[in-house]
């Protein structure tokens, strides 16, 4: 006898979600997506903003080590789905990739939108159902999903399931904030029930449960009512930063409720503060300083920042952020050296300061012979008085390792990504949770952390895969504990 098909509720529509989506419909599930948002995937689209960067071309032993101290843990999900096997599946989506200088991976056009509409499209075309804003708020005393939408809270009454009145339909093109895609988003279900197995179902009457829907839907019956068995869960709901995209770490709560051990969510790739004088932050602010080094402990790193009216922030500091952020936890301050003339030795440095200047003021002396004028040159001015700056050795050091003392790192929301989140011991190799069998976590909101440079979206989309993957398992073998 056919078995019926079994139906997993993915929460969280970024690319672990859909990843996941996508790998669980192969596997020949029924996939519901559900999604705070009125769209899909906002994060991702903001990424490709700036130049999707969607993964990186180096030697991959050298990947791993993006990961730090999560390596172990990521390394498997990455061994699952390599960087390569990135690279085959956006290619398979029709989107060409290039390789830039610096081995970064990026789509033909750099852009998300294409690669998105492409993806979401063979979602629905595989059958994977989409519900907008529908925000997932937990369990019920009784383990039900619930999920608040603009037309109330939609939650199971087990006592009488169709108690529900009729939602307004959510079908079409919706456009807020930044960019969205045109969604054909299915009519919202009107109580969506996911019965993941002991313990959320037990007692309830969950499998073959019927759920009104609003209008008709392809494959659903003609009396605009289905029959949803859900048999897994799996959330991939982002990090806390840029939460007006959706990921606002709110999910936090609701896991620790359930027993689940959570790293607190710090901010990642993020900017630092830095009490700059008035006078500084009001002639400075939004000034790139370009062809800089940064060093802090025995890592430098060159490249180009911004300074803010709060600090610092861009690429370069990002790359360090974590060693930065890790070392105001501990001492209240971390001190970055920035190199102003990178290029330059220090010999030559010292050099060109000490270089007789005649009546030249300083400034212009500066400018002629070292090239230091506006933001860099105000900079030495901001960390040495005006007696300092004519102590030419003090100069020429400072020139080479300028001390910017950090003070703060800026907020999470304002970061690129979250550190911290579901611990990897609260996980089994397939991602589920161990005191939750047959709920699964996927992305951002498991505890790593990596630079910008591709490995972000890289273990997002592969953790993706292999929850996905291991919630097509279970539904096979829906035993156990998790715990092996
Ligand atoms: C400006 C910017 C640029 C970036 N550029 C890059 C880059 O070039 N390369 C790179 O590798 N990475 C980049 N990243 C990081 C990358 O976009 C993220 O790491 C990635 O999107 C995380 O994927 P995710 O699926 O885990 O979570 P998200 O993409 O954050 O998706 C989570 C989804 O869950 C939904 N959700 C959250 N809570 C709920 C709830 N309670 N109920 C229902 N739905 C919920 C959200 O609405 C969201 O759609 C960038 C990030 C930013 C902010």
């Amino acid at each position: 006898m056919k078995q019926p098909q079994k139906c997993v509720a993915v929460i969280g529509g970024g690319p672990a979600g859909l990843m996941a989506a996508e790998v669980l419909a192969r596997g020949g599930a029924h996939v519901e997506v559900f999604d705070a948002m009125p769209s899909v995937g906002r994060k991702f689209l903001m990424a490709g903003k700036g130049g999707m960067n969607i993964t990186h071309a180096e030697d991959f032993d050298i990947f791993l080590t993006r990961y730090g101290a999560r390596r172990e843990h990521i390394e498997p999900l990455l061994r699952a789905f390599p960087p390569d096997a990135l690279r085959a599946w956006i290619h398979d989506l029709g989107i060409t990739t290039f390789v830039g200088t610096s081995h970064r991976v990026f789509p033909a056009d750099m852009k998300a939108a294409p690669l998105l509409r492409a993806w979401l499209h063979r979602l629905r075309e595989s059958g994977v159902i989409f519900h907008a804003r529908h925000r997932w708020c937990g369990w019920d005393e009784q383990g039900a999903l619930r999920f608040a939408t603009p037309h109330g809270e939609l939650r199971m009454n087990p006592e009488n399931p169709l108690a529900e009145t009729s939602p307004p339909p959510c079908r079409g093109r919706v456009r807020e904030g930044v960019e969205t895609l045109p969604l054909s988003i299915s009519t919202p279900i009107r109580a969506c029930v996911v019965g993941a197995s002991a313990p959320y179902n037990h007692g309830l009457p969950l499998a073959g449960a019927t759920f009104p829907l609003q209008g008709g839907r392809s494959g659903f019956g003609s009396n605009g009512f289905f029959e949803m068995k859900a048999d897994a869960v799996v959330l991939a709901l982002g990090g806390g930063s840029w939460p007006q995209l959706g990921s606002d770490g709110a999910w936090v709560t609701l896991l620790e409720q359930r027993g689940i051990t959570i790293a607190p969510l710090r901010p990642s790739n993020c900017g630092f503060e830095i009490a700059w004088s008035a006078h500084f932050r009001e002639h400075f602010s939004g000034e790139p300083l370009k062809s800089v080094a940064a060093t802090f402990g025995d890592v430098r790193k060159q490249g180009e920042c911004l300074i803010s009216a709060h600090g610092i922030e861009g690429g370069l500091i990002y790359a360090l952020s974590a060693a930065l952020r890790d070392e105001i936890e501990r001492k209240g301050h971390a001190t970055l050296h920035l190199d102003l003339l990178p290029d330059w030795t220090m010999q030559k440095v010292q050099n060109e300061v000490s270089h007789p200047r005649g009546a030249r003021s300083l400034s212009s002396h500066l400018q002629s012979r070292l090239g230091l004028k506006g933001v860099k040159a105000n900079l030495l001015r901001e960390v040495l008085s005006a007696e300092q700056m004519h102590d030419t050795n003090l100069l020429a050091h400072t020139i080479k390792a300028l001390p910017l003392r950090l003070i703060a790192p800026r907020p999470l929301s304002e970061a690129i990504s979250s550190a911290g989140g579901v611990t990897f011991a609260a996980l089994d190799k397939n991602l589920m949770l161990k005191e939750l069998p047959g709920v699964f976590c996927a992305g951002e909101m498991l505890d790593w952390e990596a630079p910008t440079g591709g490995y972000l979206l890289s273990a997002c989309f592969a953790s993706g895969y292999v929850a996905g993957k291991g919630a097509t398992d279970w539904l096979k073998h829906p035993s156990g504990d998790g715990r092996q």
